[in-house]
């Protein structure tokens, strides 16, 4: 924060075309602290050229990200998240004045940073060491194998452009930053406005960290001006905010016919759904209530993920009642400051009143149960504090109870009769980011799973086993679609690679196993292979190509040596071992070789048995055996280097090849993707590493 104004709050600045910008400080907007209404910051109107923004990301962020691999970016990834994490308090003690309690915090702020781990280690192990991402297996395209075709995933050209609500000033942007950033594709950051001085905090430890190339990140605080009209079909949209945002920005003109990537994800009334198999009192309940409480009290009800529905059997509605009233009574509420305060303030004032109006819209469907919990010895005038407000249906099919959020600490108690009323009661929101399912009993709990699914992003199933260690409903998870159908934006965020491709252009390309080779970078069957340099387990990391290859000498298979491999290993399946019952069979011809066997066979065929570069073999990919082998075949191994990825700094790389066990008609008896740790070459004095 750079300028002061009149009223001391410091001015929010923007960062683009690589520098921090101080807006104007005329007539500026004061944002204040959500438990004092003390000025925090101030945001100016600014006149940014948002034509000279986008093209900075498109000319400067996009090729600088382009130049680095899928592992490198995810490399930077992992050192940004070690470098906020050493300076996350600083982010905690601005984070009190939205409102935030430290759990809150936490979620916010170390959520976030985990977000970036998260996909760090997932982009070392899911994506290539490479700039182009391979989109699924290889399609055959010719009977010969001479014609092929690959989906491929490449950088889009454009910028990722991310607006942010106020409820997680920093998961919520670095939970799309990440995957875009992983993709090659540079973010313009846009945070909500009540609680940007958070974000721009973030920001700034992110520039200071020196670790991001040139325009990979720019912050706007404020308006977008011009700059929806400026995207074209290579930038993409992601939007988090309430439905009605969402529908307006949806429809830009620019974005229709541009085709822009748009995607939402927008408010939503989550339920949670007790089983009827669950007594009160038994343990699946208590964590039922527990949840309950939990999710209004978390962020003071501000996440789009709460649970908005209590869906209870009518037979259960006295009971649920009862325990949450009594729970809630217990809830330390308070300054957000005080270790011990689990419902802080709400983000500001007008969220406050925002609620309230619900509140009152519910109220014509739903009776008040609980609404005044002590709040202890806060400013309520010009602190946005609220007491936690629970509710319970009069109707249970009453509009208001499915279609009115009440973006705070605000719940409502739903009886239903069925498991079929359930299902049908949790449509009627429309779309939601989650439910979840608290039964102990596993059919009850699948009926009701299966049947909420299709409108759901996610369902969170809770039963005796997982009491104690399942993640809050409310708490998305960077390995797990974040995203609902409907009313919740229809987006996907999150799960994992998905997110990642979100930013990527997915292309078939057709061509010959040479040419898909050379645009891949891994070997595809068929392409030129080299055996000029030896075999290839001689090679060093450094000195092995994609393509390097070894044909083996031939085995014939023989009786002997399936009753020996049986005697082994105690596998003494009848296909191996009776000549009648496996002629009998539909697919034998006769006693067959385990095809355990063919693959231990190829190992010693194919094996440089002395100490070398090759380390370990830690597993197979794909294995199929395609021909059963027999009695009198005869079996040739080919080994070809098809992929490589080095692991900086452990003195090793992953090298993937592709083998080929073909029998002596030419016909591929087995295939599969032998996974080898391969040594770097010795670094001077004679230590290995990488
Ligand atoms: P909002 O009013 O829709 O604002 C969301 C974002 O959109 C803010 O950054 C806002 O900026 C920006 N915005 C508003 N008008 C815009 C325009 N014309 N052009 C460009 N940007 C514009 O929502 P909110 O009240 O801040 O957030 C609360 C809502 O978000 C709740 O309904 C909640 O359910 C939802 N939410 C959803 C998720 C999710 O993942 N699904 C997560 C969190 C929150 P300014 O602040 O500067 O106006």
């Amino acid at each position: 924060m750079t300028t002061l104004t009149a009223t001391d709050a410091p001015m929010l600045a923007n960062y683009v075309l690589g520098n921090w910008h101080a807006p104007s400080d005329g007539d500026p907007r004061i944002l204040r602290n959500a438990a004092t209404g003390a000025p925090v910051a101030a945001l100016g109107a600014h006149d940014l050229d948002f034509g000279a923004i986008r093209h900075y990301g498109r000319s400067t962020g996009g090729p600088e990200l382009r130049s680095l691999t899928f592992h490198q970016r995810a490399t930077i990834l992992r050192n940004l998240g070690k470098y906020l994490a050493e300076r996350k308090e600083e982010l905690y003690a601005i984070s009190t004045a939205t409102g935030a309690t430290r759990g809150d915090s936490w979620i916010d702020i170390e959520g976030g940073i985990g977000v970036l781990m998260v996909y760090a280690s997932k982009a070392r192990r899911e994506l290539p060491d490479a700039t182009v991402y391979i989109d699924g297996p290889t399609e055959p395209q010719s009977r010969d194998g001479s014609f092929l075709a690959t989906h491929i995933g490449t950088s889009r050209h454009g910028i990722a452009l991310q607006i942010n609500a106020f409820n997680f000033p920093c998961w919520g942007m670095l939970e799309k930053f990440a995957p875009a950033f992983l993709a090659g594709v540079p973010s313009v950051v846009k945070p909500a406005s009540p609680t940007a001085y958070l974000t721009e905090a973030l920001v700034r430890q992110m520039v200071e960290s020196e670790l991001l190339p040139a325009g990979s990140i720019q912050l706007v605080c404020g308006g977008l001006g011009d700059l929806f009209d400026r995207l074209d079909g290579q930038d993409s949209v992601a939007f988090t905010g309430s439905a009605a945002t969402a529908a307006m920005l949806r429809k830009h003109p620019t974005v229709i016919e541009n085709a822009v990537r748009f995607t939402a994800e927008a408010d939503s009334l989550n339920c949670a759904i007790l089983g009827a198999e669950a007594e009160p009192g038994s343990p699946v309940f208590n964590a039922y209530i527990a949840e309950v409480v939990g999710e209004m009290t978390t962020k003071a009800g501000q996440k789009c993920t709460a649970i908005r529905r209590i869906l209870v059997p009518e037979g259960r509605k006295d009971a649920v009642t009862d325990a949450l009233v009594a729970a809630l009574g217990q809830v330390k509420a308070g300054d957000p400051g005080d270790s011990e305060t689990k419902l802080g303030a709400l983000a500001g004032l007008d969220q406050r009143a925002e609620v309230r109006a619900a509140v009152e819209q519910l109220s014509a469907a739903a009776t008040p149960v609980f609404d005044s919990l002590d709040l202890g010895d806060v400013d309520t005038e010009n602190g946005a504090f609220m007491s936690p407000t629970l509710l319970t249906a009069t109707d249970s099919r009453a509009e208001a109870v499915h279609q009115v959020e009440a973006f705070g600490p605000v719940s409502t108690i739903v009886g239903y009769g069925s498991v079929d009323e359930a299902v049908e009661l949790a449509a009627l929101g429309r779309g939601s980011l989650v439910a979840s399912v608290f039964t102990p009993d596993a059919g009850e709990g699948a009926c009701l799973a299966v049947g909420i699914a299709p409108h759901h992003g996610r369902v969170l199933v809770v039963d005796d086993a997982t009491i104690k260690t399942h993640t809050p409903h409310g708490s998305p998870l960077p390995g797990l679609v974040h995203g609902g159908p409907g009313r919740a934006g229809g987006g996907e965020e999150l799960g994992g690679m998905r997110a990642v491709k979100h930013h990527l252009q997915i292309t078939a390309v057709q061509g010959s196993p040479a040419a898909l080779t050379a645009v891949t970078g891994e070997y595809q069957t068929g392409a030129p292979r080299s055996t000029d340099k030896g075999h290839p387990f001689r090679l060093h990391f450094e000195d092995l190509e994609v393509g390097d290859s070894v044909v083996t000498e031939p085995r014939t298979i023989t009786i002997d040596d399936i009753e020996r491999f049986a005697d082994l290993t105690g596998d003494t399946f009848y296909a191996h071992m009776d000549e009648e019952a496996a002629k009998a069979s539909p697919i034998f011809e006769g006693r067959v070789a385990h095809g355990y066997f063919v693959v231990s066979a190829a190992a010693g065929l194919f094996v440089d048995p002395d100490p070398g570069p090759v380390l370990a073999n830690y597993g197979l990919d794909h294995l199929r055996f395609a021909k059963p082998t027999y009695p009198g075949d005869t079996l040739t191994v080919t080994l070809t280097c098809k992929r490589k990825s080095l692991r900086p700094g452990a003195g090793y790389g992953e090298v993937a090849w592709d083998t080929q066990v073909v029998n002596q008609n030419g016909e591929v008896a087995a295939a599969y993707d032998v996974l080898t740790m391969v040594a770097t070459r010795p670094v001077e004095g004679g230590d290995e590493s990488g």
